[in-house]
């Protein structure tokens, strides 16, 4: 089955095409500065690049653009847009409504539009991308992919608040958890390196790229998970705080007479790593520590040590612990962030391999890091959330063809 994969942000469309009966991945790209000047694609077939620049004024046009470049007889890797039999969307918010992915008809986009209020940054542009991309694409099934799906199998006592409880009855203010793609896809990917069955097994994963989350994955499903009602919860991020006393968020708009719009700002685009060693890119703060600036010292130790915390307490969660994994920009490709949050450990029965953690620098392969005498193993798995959409929805299509359903429009 030949799947695209779709994942619209404000002003990006990030694709990729898949044709799953070969589980190959064609083609991955993405469209920059959608509705913005100096919009451009940049796509990748093999070891071959392209970028080229074109006006894209709306999600429709990126999207228009993608299958004309995906049919191009010099850049492109099908013949006929028709060859294509299904689109994924990424969707970030699925709130409580959807446990796992879903066809896309009119009650489903409603719901996530509905569902905006929680993820006023997310879910409108990806609601976007599905209007545009059935606009385009008519004929055939269009299957959304929550983020926060992986996370639903949370207990009620692990996704509420202690606040009064008709915040939750009526607002629906819990916690949800988002990467529910990539803790799933590498909690699985751990699960066979294990040789263990999904119904034994305890694996920390620790997402850790610009956004950054760890999950509790308890027999394949997922019991906690560091983000909240929004990604703002948890590890300390690129430019995100991560968990805070609730107490400085009326601190700072009391004595700094804030609006709710800049509070917002400074804790989700001026905190984190930027706030607190003035970038967000952990290769520069990895750079600027090595000269020995403090600021990024500190933050580095802010942020490893967060990791730290959740590690010990998911440990607890589990009720023990079978493998760590790391994954996403950081996690994939810093061995030095990997080693300050694995640092003496050895007590608890987690020990790093030295060499293999150097080693473990960039690439696509699956390595584990740990010691032969480390009890806990430890994995560095590339993610591969475009794989996990296109697999669900290869099986949701397979479903709908099963039954003779017709394709909702
Ligand atoms: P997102 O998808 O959330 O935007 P990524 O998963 O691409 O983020 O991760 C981005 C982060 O990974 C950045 O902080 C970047 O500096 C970091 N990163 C990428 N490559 C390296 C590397 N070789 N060493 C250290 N950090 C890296």
């Amino acid at each position: 089955m030949i799947i695209l994969t779709l994942n619209c942000g404000s002003s990006s469309v990030k694709y990729a095409l898949f044709n799953t009966t070969a589980n190959e991945m064609l083609v991955k790209g993405i469209v920059e500065r959608v509705g913005l000047s100096g919009s451009f694609i940049h796509q990748k077939v093999g070891s071959q690049e392209i970028i080229q620049k074109f006006r894209c004024d709306n999600h429709q046009i990126a999207i228009l653009y993608v299958l004309k470049l995906l049919v191009s007889p010099s850049e492109g890797v099908m013949k006929n847009i028709s060859e294509v039999d299904a689109v994924s969307h990424r969707v970030v918010h699925g709130g409580e409504e959807f446990v796992e992915s879903t066809i896309i008809n009119s009650s489903v986009e409603k719901t996530i539009a509905d569902l905006s209020s929680l993820a006023p940054l997310h879910n409108p542009p990806n609601l976007q991308g599905i209007q545009a991309a059935k606009a385009v694409l008519p004929n055939i099934p269009h299957i959304a992919v929550f983020d926060t799906a992986f996370h639903q199998s949370m207990p009620e006592y692990v996704y509420r608040y202690a606040i009064p409880s008709k915040w939750y009855l009526e607002k629906k203010i819990r916690r949800y958890g988002f990467h529910g793609t990539s803790h799933y896809y590498v909690s699985q990917r751990a699960m066979k390196l294990l040789h263990s069955s999904a119904e034994s097994s305890r694996i920390i994963t620790l997402h850790l790229g610009n956004g950054a989350s760890v999950a509790a994955v308890k027999d394949g499903k997922s019991i906690d998970t560091s983000m909240g009602l929004t990604p703002l919860e948890g590890l300390v991020m690129g430019t995100r705080s991560g968990d805070l006393d609730p107490g400085i968020v009326l601190f700072m708009m009391q004595t700094a007479n804030l609006s709710s719009k800049e509070t917002d700002k400074i804790l989700n685009r001026q905190s984190g790593l930027l706030g607190v060693a003035h970038s967000s890119d952990m290769r520069d703060i990895e750079e600027k520590a090595i000269q020995g600036d403090e600021k990024a010292l500190l933050a580095l130790k802010l942020a490893a040590y967060r990791v730290r915390k959740y590690i010990g307490a998911y440990f607890v969660a589990l009720g023990g612990l079978d493998a760590i994994v790391f994954t996403a920009g950081i996690g994939e490709r810093s061995s030095h962030f990997r080693s300050l949050v694995l640092k003496d450990l050895e007590f608890f029965g987690i020990e790093l391999d030295q060499e293999a953690n150097l080693e473990a620098v960039c690439g696509t392969q699956e390595r584990i890091i740990s010691s032969n005498a480390s009890k806990i193993k430890i994995f560095v798995i590339p993610t591969n959330e475009e794989l996990v959409m296109a697999q669900d929805t290869e099986r949701i299509v397979n479903r709908i063809d099963n039954k003779n359903i017709k394709v909702p429009r």
